[in-house]
C-alpha cells in the first residue's frame, strides 16, 4: 500500500518529498495541486517533472472518501455519509449562508464520551479517523461544491469540528488536519474560522493552545458538576472548575477573544431559570480568571433512546433572557436542513445497518449544527 498524501500537512509532505530526493519547494507545488486544485492524479500536475510524477505514482496516492450518499436540503444544506470501512459511516455537512459556507467535519467513527443526549455517544466508539480521513472531508466537499455550484473560488470559508466524535480525543490526527486547513498553500482559512468543539478534554485544550490555537467551542450543558457528570460523563474526570480554568488559559492564545459555550436545551433537565442563574454566577466567578464567553443555546434533537425531550422555545427564550440581562452574549442555534435530517453529531449507525440508520435519521426531525446563530431579541 502506498502513502496517501492526504495524511500529510505541508511539513509532513516536505519530509516525504525529501525522502524521494526532491527539493522542498516541490512539496509546496504538490500540496497546492492536491488541496487548492483538488487534483488526485499525478499526471494532471503538469508543472512537476515527469520523473517526479513517475516516482509519485510508484510510491503515493491521493485517496478521497468513499461516498455512501448525499442529501441536499431545499435550504442548500448538503449532507454526505462516507464509508470509512469495516461498517463505519461518518457524516459531513455543508451549511451555506449569505456571508459564509460552513463545513461540519467528523473526527472519529462513533465517540467514547457517551453524552446522554447525543446519538453518536449512544452508538459508542469505533475508531479514530486518520488525518487523511479528517482532511479529505474538506478536500472532497470543497472541490465537489466548486463544481456543483460552478464556482472558481473558495466555497467553504469556515470549518467546525462538530460532526461525529470528540476531536480532542484524536489529537495526534487532528492537529495536522487543522494545519492543512490553515496553511496558505492549503485552504488558507483564518484561525478564527476554524472551530474545535470539545466536551472538555482539559490537558488537550492546553496542548491545542500551544500547537495550533484555533477558535474553541466547549460543550458545557450544565452549570454544576452533579448534573454535568450525568449528561457529559467526561466531567467526572475534568470537572467544571478545571474546565473553565483551562478555557481562561486558552484565551491568552486563542484567535478570538471569547470562548463559545454550547448548551443543549433539555426539557426539565438543564433548562430551568435557576440553571441560567447558576450559569451567570459561574461565569462571573471565572471572569476573574480572565474568561470571557458567549453562549450558544442548542435546541435538542430528540432520538428515542435518549428518553429526553426538547425544551419549549418559550423556555429557551426565558433562559436566554436571564443570560443576556447579565450581559452574556447569547445566541440560539437556528436549525437548518430539516428536510434531510442534517443533524451534525447526531448520526448513529453503520453501513451494514442502513435500515437502522435511516430509521434513526427519520427520528431526528431537526438539523442541529444547521447553524445560523441568531442573536435572540427578547
Ligand atoms: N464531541 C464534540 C464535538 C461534536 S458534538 C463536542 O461534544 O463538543 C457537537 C455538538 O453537538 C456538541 O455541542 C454537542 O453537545 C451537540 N449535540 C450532540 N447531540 C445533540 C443533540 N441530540 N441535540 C443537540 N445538540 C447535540
Ligand atoms: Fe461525543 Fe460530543 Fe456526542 Fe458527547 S456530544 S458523545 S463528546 S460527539
Amino acid at each position: 500500500m502506498t502513502n496517501n498524501l492526504l495524511d500529510y500537512d505541508l511539513e509532513g509532505l516536505t519530509a516525504f518529498c525529501e525522502q524521494l530526493g526532491e527539493k522542498r519547494f516541490r512539496a509546496t507545488q504538490l500540496f497546492r495541486w492536491i488541496h487548492q486544485k483538488g487534483a488526485a492524479d499525478f499526471e494532471q500536475m503538469t508543472d512537476l517533472a515527469k520523473s517526479l510524477r513517475e516516482k509519485l505514482a510508484g510510491s503515493a496516492h491521493v485517496q478521497g472518501p468513499t461516498v455512501v450518499s448525499r442529501h441536499e436540503s431545499t435550504d442548500g444544506t448538503i449532507k454526505w455519509l462516507f464509508d470509512v470501512g469495516a461498517g463505519d459511516v461518518i457524516e459531513t455537512v455543508f451549511i451555506p449562508e449569505a456571508d459564509r459556507g460552513t463545513l461540519c467535519i467528523s473526527s472519529q467513527a462513533g465517540c467514547a464520551v457517551g453524552c446522554r443526549f447525543c446519538s453518536t455517544g449512544h452508538q459508542g466508539f469505533s475508531r479514530n479517523l486518520t488525518t487523511g480521513e479528517i482532511i479529505s472531508q474538506l478536500w472532497f466537499a470543497e472541490h465537489f461544491l466548486r463544481q456543483h455550484l460552478g464556482r472558481d473560488e473558495r466555497v467553504i470559508s469556515n470549518v467546525v469540528m462538530m460532526g461525529m466524535g470528540e476531536p480532542l480525543q484524536n489529537y495526534s490526527q487532528l492537529v495536522p488536519a487543522l494545519k492543512v486547513m490553515l496553511d496558505d498553500h492549503g485552504y488558507g482559512l483564518s484561525r478564527r474560522r476554524v472551530t474545535v468543539s470539545t466536551s472538555g478534554v482539559v490537558p488537550m485544550i492546553d496542548r491545542l493552545a500551544k500547537d495550533c490555537p484555533v477558535a474553541l467551542a466547549v460543550s458545557l450543558h450544565a452549570p454544576q458538576d452533579t448534573l454535568r457528570d450525568n449528561l457529559v460523563p467526561l466531567n467526572k474526570k475534568y470537572p467544571i472548575a478545571e474546565l473553565l480554568q483551562a478555557c481562561a488559559r486558552y484565551q491568552t492564545a486563542a484567535p478570538r477573544d471569547f470562548i463559545t459555550f454550547e448548551y443543549c436545551m433539555l426539557d426539565g433537565v438543564n433548562d430551568q431559570p435557576e440553571h441560567a442563574a447558576q450559569l451567570v454566577a459561574l461565569m462571573k466567578t471565572h471572569a476573574i480568571n480572565g474568561l470571557s464567553c458567549k453562549f450558544n443555546l442548542i435546541p435538542f434533537n430528540p432520538f428515542p433512546a435518549s428518553g429526553l425531550t426538547r425544551s419549549d422555545m418559550s423556555q429557551v427564550m426565558v433562559f436566554a433572557k436571564i443570560l443576556m440581562d447579565a450581559g452574556i452574549v447569547t445566541t440560539v442555534r437556528k436549525t437548518r436542513g430539516d428536510d434531510i435530517d442534517a443533524a451534525c453529531g447526531q448520526l448513529a449507525g453503520d453501513v451494514q445497518d442502513r435500515t437502522g440508520v435511516d430509521q434513526r435519521m427519520a427520528a431526528q426531525r431537526q438539523g442541529m449544527l444547521g447553524g445560523i446563530k441568531v442573536v435572540v431579541k427578547v
